[in-house]
This record gives C-alpha cells, sequence and structure tokens, in this order.
C-alpha cells in the first residue's frame, strides 16, 4: 500500500494548493514515503493512493431571489443520495465571505434593482454583448484575483458548480491564471428556463446545463460546443421529486382545513410582485355572501419580505388564511394545494409542475423571466394576468363551477414536469469527474491542506 501526505514548501498560493501534486511523480510518491515516519506532524494526514476518496464539490450561487439556493439544494442533495460520501458538497457565496463591493452585496443590489423593475431591465439588456460584460467581469477578476483564489481554495474543490449567471467569468478567469483548468471541473447549471443573461454561458466550462432546448439553443449561438451543452431541466430540491406526499396527511400535518381546496399565492423568495393585492382580493372571491360560509382557503408564502407577512397579519379574514415567512419546506405546502399564483420564477414554476399545480403568474421580473410566461401559458399549464380581481375571480371559478379547467391545467402540468433532471445533471458531473485521470485531481494527495496556505 502506497501513502502518501500533504508536504510541500510554501509557495504562491497556487502553487501551495496545486504545484507538484498532480502528476503523482516519483519525488511525490518519496516525499509520501518519508513523511510516512513524521506523522508526528499534527498538519500531516495520511491517505491511500488509488483508494477511492470522497472528492470535494463546491456549489457557487448567490442569495438573489430564492432560485439560486434552491437548484443549489437540490445538486446537494441528490449528490447525497445517489453518491453518498463519494462527494462533499459546499454550497458558498464565496463572493459575500471572500471579496469586496460591488461582489460581496449582490444580495442588496438586486433587491434594489427588482425593485425598480425598470432599472434592472435597463442593466440587463445594456450588459447583454459580450465585449461590455466580459470586460467588465474580467476587470474584478483582476482586482479580486486574489481574495477569489483564497475563496475558491478554502474549500479544496475538485469540481465547482456555477448555479449563478455572475459566476462563471471571474472562478475560470483564476483557475485559468493559475494554470488549474484541467484540474478542476467546472460546470454551469442554468436557472433560468427560457430566456436569460449571456453571462451564463463561458466558453471555458466542461459542461453547461441548460434546462430547455431553447436556453440550449442560445447556449449553441453564444459560442458553446455542443459536447459542453446538456438538456435535462431545472434541478429541482429531491423533496419534490421523491418523497410520496399525501395531500390529506399534509393539510392535517400543516394545520389547514382538511376539506376546502386551497390556492397557494407567493413572490419567489422575495415575496414580490402584487401579493397583498391579490390576497385581498382572493378574501372576497373565496367567500360566499350569499351562504356566508368560504369557498376556498389561502395560503401566502412572503419569503423574505417581512414587511409583507406583518401587512397581511394586520388585515382581517373571512376565509381561512395561512401567512407565512420564509419556508424550507415548499413541497409541502405545494402539495397541500391546489394551484398556485405566483410571478414567473423558474424554481416556482418548475416546482408547481412536478406538484401538478395550475399556474396564475401574474408578475415577471424583466429580462430572465419574461419567457417564463409563454412557456407556461402555451403548454397549458397555467395562465397569465396582472389584474389581481382577475386572479381571484378565476380562482373561484376553478374552487367551482370550473373544475374541469382546474384538472385539464394540472394533467398539462404534470406533462411538462421533470423532477428527474437533477438526478440526471449529478449523475453526467459524477461520470465527468470519473473520466479525469485520479492523479489529476489536485487534492489527492492532500487532506489537510489550509495547514499549507
Ligand atoms: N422558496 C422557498 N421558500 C420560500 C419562498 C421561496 O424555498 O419561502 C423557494 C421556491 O420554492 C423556489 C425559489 O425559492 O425554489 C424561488 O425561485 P424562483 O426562481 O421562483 O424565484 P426567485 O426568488 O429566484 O426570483
Amino acid at each position: 500500500m502506497e501513502v502518501s501526505v500533504a508536504a510541500s514548501p510554501r509557495k504562491s498560493m497556487a502553487e501551495k494548493v496545486f504545484g507538484g501534486y498532480h502528476n503523482g511523480s516519483t519525488s511525490q510518491k518519496k516525499r509520501a514515503t518519508d513523511a510516512r515516519h513524521d506523522d508526528s506532524d499534527g498538519g500531516m494526514e495520511l491517505m491511500e493512493i488509488g483508494a477511492e476518496r470522497t472528492k470535494n464539490v463546491l456549489i457557487l450561487m448567490s442569495d438573489t431571489g430564492g432560485g439560486h439556493r434552491a437548484s443549489a439544494e437540490a445538486i446537494r442533495d441528490a449528490f447525497q443520495i445517489k453518491f453518498g460520501d463519494e462527494y462533499r458538497i459546499i454550497v458558498k457565496d464565496v463572493w459575500k465571505e471572500y471579496t469586496g463591493w460591488p461582489l460581496n452585496d449582490m444580495e442588496g443590489q438586486y433587491k434594489f434593482m427588482v425593485k425598480h423593475v425598470q432599472l434592472w431591465n435597463v442593466a440587463f439588456h445594456s450588459t447583454s454583448p459580450r465585449w461590455i460584460h466580459s470586460v467588465y467581469l474580467a476587470a474584478i477578476a483582476a482586482y479580486y484575483a486574489r481574495e477569489v483564489e483564497a475563496g475558491l481554495m478554502e474549500y479544496k474543490p475538485d469540481i465547482i458548480i456555477s448555479v449563478h449567471p455572475l459566476m462563471q467569468h471571474i472562478p475560470l478567469w483564476v483557475l485559468k491564471w493559475q494554470g488549474l483548468q484541467n484540474k478542476v471541473v467546472f460546470v454551469t447549471v442554468i436557472t433560468d428556463l427560457s430566456t436569460c443573461h449571456p453571462t451564463w454561458f463561458h466558453p471555458w466550462v466542461n459542461r453547461c446545463y441548460c434546462p430547455s432546448e431553447e436556453v440550449a439553443k442560445k447556449a449553441a449561438v453564444d459560442g458553446l460546443d455542443e459536447s459542453q451543452i446538456r438538456v435535462f431541466g431545472l434541478p429541482i430540491r429531491p423533496s419534490f421529486a421523491r418523497a410520496v406526499l399525501v395531500k390529506d396527511q399534509l393539510r392535517d400535518e400543516l394545520g389547514l382545513d382538511p376539506i376546502l381546496p386551497a390556492v397557494l399565492l407567493m413572490g419567489g423568495g422575495e415575496g414580490m410582485g402584487p401579493v397583498k393585492k391579490t390576497a385581498k382580493a382572493l378574501g372576497e372571491s373565496l367567500y360566499d355572501k350569499e351562504a356566508e360560509k368560504p369557498i376556498g382557503q389561502l395560503v401566502i408564502i412572503c419569503g423574505r419580505n417581512k414587511n409583507l407577512v406583518s401587512t397581511l397579519e394586520s388585515l382581517e379574514w373571512k376565509i381561512p388564511v395561512k401567512i407565512r415567512g420564509f419556508e424550507t419546506q415548499m413541497a409541502k405546502w405545494m402539495g397541500a394545494c391546489d394551484c398556485i399564483i405566483t410571478k414567473a420564477g423558474p424554481g416556482t414554476i418548475a416546482e408547481a409542475l412536478i406538484r401538478g399545480l395550475p399556474i396564475i403568474l401574474n408578475d415577471y421580473i424583466p429580462g430572465q423571466e419574461k419567457g417564463n410566461v409563454p412557456y407556461v401559458v402555451d403548454n397549458g399549464a397555467g395562465v397569465f394576468t396582472r389584474s389581481p380581481k382577475e386572479t381571484a375571480k378565476m380562482v373561484a371559478e376553478w374552487f367551482t363551477t370550473k373544475s374541469d379547467d382546474l384538472k385539464r391545467m394540472s394533467e398539462k402540468a404534470l406533462k411538462l414536469a421533470q423532477p428527474e433532471a437533477v438526478f440526471d445533471i449529478v449523475r453526467d458531473i459524477d461520470e465527468l469527474a470519473k473520466q479525469r485521470e485520479p492523479s489529476n485531481f489536485p487534492y489527492l494527495l492532500t487532506s489537510s491542506f489550509t495547514s499549507l496556505i
């Protein structure tokens, strides 16, 4: 049995991390053999060459909205279900932890921009040409190279997965500058369903996972090779795909009325869109004045929008209403309801499709969410209206005279759903990783790397 050890003279950070480790050289093995007798050093740990070892997967995301984190968690959970301890998954906003302005406050900037949608619209479209965003991101990469490098290397990634449109360029530049492109697998998982910003597409990635054929076509037009593109669907948390959920039990668990049909109202991770007006309109339309009783119940999930929670809680309701902040059990809430009203967020749409929920889209963020509207409507899984009154009327009809429409749309939604996408993605990443020679993995010979930095 051969053993090796992390032992290296102190050099530049990249050399410290990768230098001299990749080729399984004789000197390495000699150092290793020598070090076998030197494990008194607390920083040295022995590992077997050729033995299976846990590979590190760093998922880069940001809490700009709720969709990137949800996709990151979906990939993490699918890795764990499929491969157990073979992979160690780390989900991080490395920019936030390691860099400075503007990278460390993407959440704040995104929240501000999407509140002023015209500003977001201009920013989205004016940065679309490649020469504009590439120059800008390369400049930021140069400025924050060491910080990003430190952020990435802290986690010793064998595989980096970006689930954010602004997390391709900078890490790929850093990997290139450090000569690590062939050593770390880098893949992008696009989390926009149809219209998406070109920063998602980077020619240096090993794979670009596109959620739809439409996005794949855009990737090809933007210069990605066919061999880089895969289309499996949007990665959705396995709690949606795999859990067997019984509506009656869920309603009991969540404290909902067991009989009344339920509509879920939400606005993505930030609780955006006309949630308050729609909630008020539903409060009226789902109450039968003549019979003096409700014809439906309402669940409102406000995400991180705490003001919305308190505003809604201060209102008087004639129908059963549940008002929640940021929920971690979305699969359960969706499983307990009969239809959903939401802005056109790709994550929420893809989840609702898996649950077979007819969708009323009541808003979209200009740019990346615009194309999600025809995706839902043209496929018969829902409708689009910005009018809270019209929305409320439609739900009341679905729950009374037009229940066939609800059923038909539910069937169409289920047809469009891609619950297995996340498992296909992690299987493909695993295959990519396995195609690499073990000696090419940067951390094969060390398990106590931070001691070297
Ligand atoms: N979400 C959640 N808890 C909440 C609100 C939203 O987990 O309280 C999740 C939701 O299930 C979806 C994501 O956040 O996976 C929202 O993503 P989407 O793409 O719909 O919109 P975004 O918030 O990114 O604009």
